[in-house]
């Protein structure tokens, strides 16, 4: 099984591929040369950061404030563990039912950003669908270890989880700086959004620092800042096949100060009686539906194109192209389970131009 990582390492692969090498020879005006780091851990996956600098110490410098910044998104919005210290999304969950819980900022603006792509997807991405999404966690989980094990969920289950998944339990009180989980038996689950706006989050803070241009990619979740140079050249950013045996990738992009995100049913499934179930659950079906292989977003924040490309999974052609077209600035690729591409009308002009 593939994951976010492997993606990640095609998708910069040729960024590396399109630089120019600098001459040494030049001393007099010399080009600045292309850095590159990478770090694990953080949103469990492995990132990428590309750019171009004066010396590796200065590059080094950037990547070490970005660095910090994710590590403070990632601790604050784990579900999973908790850090001394601090109070984040598992301590809130682990609260739930005991009234407000005083939170980081951070935390507040999460989950109102959460809301508002509860509102734009028509609750196809929903924030409050843990019970749910923890049940099939735990079965996808134990059919990974044991394949031979591997069941699906009862109905029933997923059903009677299903009655604690209410966005409007989540209380959100921006002036006291609070959340509380109304339902005791409600919990969170940010995996669509949080590693996309974490991402946005700490790529505005780069530019705030006067970065002009850096490619910055956690597991797969693409923001560039600005071109790859002064000139203007883009980066060229590629959209992983879902199937390898037919090429690396389903197409090459040229961007520059975009973000692109794709939500894919590889990156994460496993197998029941031979079929597939991957992690992306409909809320209206409380399963995971086969739509498609996967969604790929173009857009300028990188937290919105996490969302989007979740939410596409969970719509139909029709109304995910409705949904897409009705917003500025932002295109989608869809992959058929057959293969067969379709896009969004804008889609083609991001297209990478033949050199
Ligand atoms: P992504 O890779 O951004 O598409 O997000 C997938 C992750 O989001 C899953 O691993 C779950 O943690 C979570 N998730 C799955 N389905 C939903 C849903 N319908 N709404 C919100 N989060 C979801
Ligand atoms: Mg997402």
């Amino acid at each position: 099984m593939k994951g976010t990582k492997a993606i990640l390492l095609i998708l910069l692969a040729l960024v590396l591929a399109a630089v120019p090498a600098c001459s040494p020879r030049e001393p007099a005006n010399k080009p600045p040369v292309k850095y590159e780091a990478e770090f694990m851990n953080l949103f469990d996956t492995l990132s990428r950061v590309i750019g171009y600098a004066d010396s590796q110490e200065a590059f080094q410098e950037i990547v070490s404030d970005l660095k910090d910044d994710l590590e403070v998104y990632h601790q604050l919005y784990d579900i999973y563990k908790s850090y001394p210290g601090l109070t984040n999304l598992k301590d809130v969950n682990d609260r739930a039912g005991q009234g407000p819980i005083p939170v980081d900022r951070k935390i507040i603006d999460l989950l109102l950003y959460a809301k508002e792509a509860y509102e734009l997807t028509d609750g196809k991405v929903n924030i409050a669908l843990g019970s749910v999404l923890r049940i099939w966690h735990d079965y996808r989980g134990q059919g990974i270890l044991d394949p031979a094990s591997a069941r699906l969920p009862d109905r029933a289950l997923l059903e009677e989880a299903d009655l604690h998944t209410r966005f409007e339990d989540l209380i959100i009180d921006e002036a006291a700086g609070t959340v509380e989980l109304k339902d005791p038996l409600m919990s969170l689950d940010v995996g669509a959004v949080a590693k996309g706006y974490a991402v946005e989050q700490a790529a505005l803070a780069v530019e705030g620092r006067g970065v002009g241009h850096l490619l910055i990619s956690v597991g797969g979740n693409v923001r560039a800042i600005g071109a790859r140079n002064d000139q203007g050249d883009p980066w060229h950013v590629g959209i992983e096949n879902p199937d390898h045996t037919v090429a690396d990738y389903l197409a090459i992009l040229d961007i520059a100060g975009l973000s692109v995100v794709t939500s894919g049913v590889y990156e994460r499934f496993y197998l029941v009686d031979g079929k597939a179930y991957h992690h992306i659950i409909d809320p209206d079906t409380l399963f995971p539906e086969d739509r498609y292989l996967s969604v790929s977003i173009v857009t300028p924040d990188s937290g919105m194109a996490d969302v989007l490309s979740t939410a596409l999974l969970n719509l139909d052609l029709e109304k995910g192209k409705a949904l897409i077209e009705g917003l500025a600035g932002t295109e989608a690729l869809w992959c058929l389970n057959d293969g067969e591409l379709v896009q969004s009308s804008g889609f083609a002009g991001y297209l990478k131009k033949t050199d």
